[in-house]
């Protein structure tokens, strides 16, 4: 016998070679039929597989992460047996659950799969998937492995199996399909109710351009026809909110063949809107003492050799520019880091100057390739909304703490109540692959943690997913539609001050190192404010939105009014504009709402006798009159109230 504990602590008692789908059909039988995969002593599993020591399990059904990667995962393989069905002779690549379904690359060779090709596709899947075939697992040799596919002449998969060691290779076989695969997999093809083949995109094998260009195929599987209904829904409402299109619509920025892809044109609307989130967050890290500095696009080769980023970006991306007489070269700056380490050893450092908190927004340039662009959330320059801070070991949790604080009143402030964060370490074993001392980095990894509890964030905590040179702590926001985007980062650093030779005067009168803290808490300006379009929709909060108000006179007759009350907000900090086409009220109003301006202004005989506006909010409709200097302190309320911060929030 062997004994099994469950999540709750749980323990009982189960025969040695006991299934995931035996424990389950023990407790019950909707349990049974609801499981998709098992986490055995941390590994997740088929729910098949024998289980022969003691171990900590826990079952997973469709709402688990890990439930719907062998549903997504089972799928994939589904669709190649449909496609190697259509297609015979066709080759594949691979095929991964993704964070909303699965796709599979693959090479079809003379054949050229089109978008009306893929309801064809998702009917073979759903005939192959009504069969209940079974997923079956197999242990293979190397050499077995490598002669089942050279049999099939599939060169793909023989490159893959040639980079595993022998032993190690499993197969999963479901009807006529055959794959290396290392699992999990569903145990049968039965759960597979609902299919949408969403897209196909090209993507180069191993994702290297130099090599063949496969088709790419995404799509989604549900275990019930409704879910694939309502998920067809969020994505036209994800379509509807999609930035490219808003941020088109309210003139905020645009592209240029001319200038060059991903590169970001701001227009004024988005350009005010990105320094009004600017000088939101540079009050903010006022009030916490950072300072801001200004530094060059470019920097010599040399600083990025010291710093690694070379070995990192350098041969993949935007190549050196040299002078001509001189013979330096430059690169296009990828960080903003070892330019503010070059600050920092400007002048010696004590004790006393600690932490040095460094801001500013650093535009970077990264070579992205043209096929990875998307909007402002997939560029090529962009600005981030960087901070280093220098500190001394002992200041860590302070600094993490403080940080956190700016995060948070950031999502306080910008509506995003939703949010899920990650703490990552070193991998529990192995500590070799990481840089700074084992002492260090469990002080780092001890302060994080701590800080987290004493804001009392509820943190996941995983461990080995540590950059080599720091740990680090991650926000993960959800939107109004429910997706999941990363959002600030806060990451420890013991690499950087090393490789500059960073110091400062102890107490003790020695030289000492500083820890470095990286921090972007909106990421980069082009990316957060494609999240923000996203999640509002773009209606913007009022103290962000291009423009607040719109006045709207009833006939030409009230114009002259309309511009007096104009002159009169903007002297007052509101930012309002006016309608005067001669246009009937009910389209006027029709019109502006579309444009998403959060308050309608409408002046009329009444309003202009009595030195009044009446008010519409969006959203909210009529909200009377009221006297124009009334309604200055109203918007003008409202927006302080918005942007209320509180700083010694410590103790929360
Ligand atoms: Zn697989
Ligand atoms: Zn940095």
């Amino acid at each position: 016998m062997i004994n099994i504990t469950f999540p709750d602590s749980n323990t009982r008692e189960y025969p040695s070679g006991v299934t995931g789908y035996e424990i389950a059909q023990s407790l019950s039988s909707q349990l049974a039929r609801d499981i998709l995969s098992i986490t055995v002593n941390g590994q997740v599993l088929d729910i098949t597989s024998p289980i022969t020591t003691n171990a900590t399990i826990k079952l997973h059904k469709w709402d688990d992460v890990e439930g719907k990667h062998a549903f997504w995962h089972s799928s994939a393989h589904l669709l190649a047996e449909a496609l190697e069905s259509l297609y015979p002779g066709m080759k594949f690549g691979i095929g991964p659950a993704i964070e909303n379904g699965f796709y599979y690359d693959v090479d079809a060779g003379n054949e050229v799969i089109k978008e009306s090709d893929l309801v064809i596709i998702e009917n073979k899947m759903l005939e192959l998937a009504r069969l209940k075939n079974t997923y079956h697992r197999s242990d293979i040799s190397k050499k077995d492995a490598l002669d089942f596919f050279s049999q099939k002449n599939d060169e793909y998969k023989l490159e893959l199996i040639n980079d595993l060691t022998d032993g190690t290779i499993t197969l999963y076989k479901q009807g006529n399909f055959t794959d290396l695969c290392r699992g999990p997999h569903l145990p049968s093809t039965e759960p597979i109710k609902a299919v949408k083949l969403l897209s196909i995109a090209g993507a180069y094998w191993r994702g290297d351009e130099k090599r063949k260009q496969l088709t790419r195929i995404y799509g989604i599987t549900f275990p019930k026809q409704k879910l694939l209904d309502e998920y067809l829904v969020l994505l036209e409402e994800a379509k509807k909110r999609d930035h490219r299109k808003i941020g088109k619509e309210l003139e905020l920025f645009t592209f240029s063949a001319n200038v060059g892809q991903g590169l970001p044109l701001w227009l004024p609307k988005g350009a005010a809107l990105r320094e009004r989130l600017e000088n939101f967050l540079k009050k903010i890290q006022r009030e916490h003492d950072y300072q801001q500095v200004i530094t060059p696009h470019i920097g010599l080769k040399e600083l990025y050799v010291i710093s690694g980023h070379y070995a990192k970006y350098g041969k993949d991306s935007f190549q050196p520019i040299n002078t001509p007489a001189e013979g330096e070269e430059f690169l296009l700056k990828p960080m903003n880091c070892p330019h503010h380490c070059e600050i920092y050893k400007s002048k010696p450092r004590s004790y006393k100057d600690l932490p040095l908190r460094l801001a500013e927004f650093g535009t970077v340039y990264r070579y992205e390739q043209s096929g990875e662009l998307h909007g402002l959330t997939r560029v090529r320059g962009f600005t981030q909304d960087d901070a280093h801070l220098f500190c001394r070991p002992d200041q860590l949790k302070d600094e993490f703490k403080k940080v956190i604080d700016i995060v948070l009143y950031i999502f306080k402030t910008l509506d995003f109540p939703d949010f899920t964060c990650q703490v990552s370490l070193r991998d529990k074993t192995n500590h070799e692959k990481y840089i700074g001392s084992d002492d260090n980095w469990e002080k780092a990894e001890q302060a994080i943690i701590e800080a987290c509890e004493e804001k009392k964030l509820s943190t996941i905590i995983e461990y080995g997913e540590a950059a080599f040179y720091g740990p680090k702590l991650d926000f993960m926001v959800r939107d109004a539609i429910g997706r999941k985007w990363q959002l600030g980062t806060i990451q420890v650093d013991y690499n950087l001050p090393e490789r500059f030779e960073l110091e400062y005067i102890g107490s003790d009168n020695q030289k000492h190192r500083p820890v470095m803290i990286h921090r972007a808490p909106f990421g980069s300006m082009e990316r957060f404010v494609a999240v923000l379009i996203e999640h509002t929709a773009g209606k913007f909060p009022l103290w962000l939105t291009p423009e607040q108000a719109v006045i709207l006179p009833i006939s030409e007759k009230y114009n002259d009014y309309a511009k007096k009350v104009l002159k009169l907000l903007n002297n007052s900090d509101i930012r309002a504009v006016l309608d005067d086409r001669n246009e009937k009220i009910g389209k006027k109003i029709r019109d502006n709402e579309l444009k998403k301006i959060p308050y309608l202004l409408i002046v009329g005989e009444k309003e202009m006798e009595m030195n009044e506006i009446s008010v519409r909010k969006q959203g909210e409709g009529d909200k009377g009159a009221m006297k124009i200097t009334d309604y200055i302190d109203f918007v003008n309320t409202e927006v302080k109230n918005m942007l209320q911060y509180e700083i010694n929030n410590d103790n929360i």
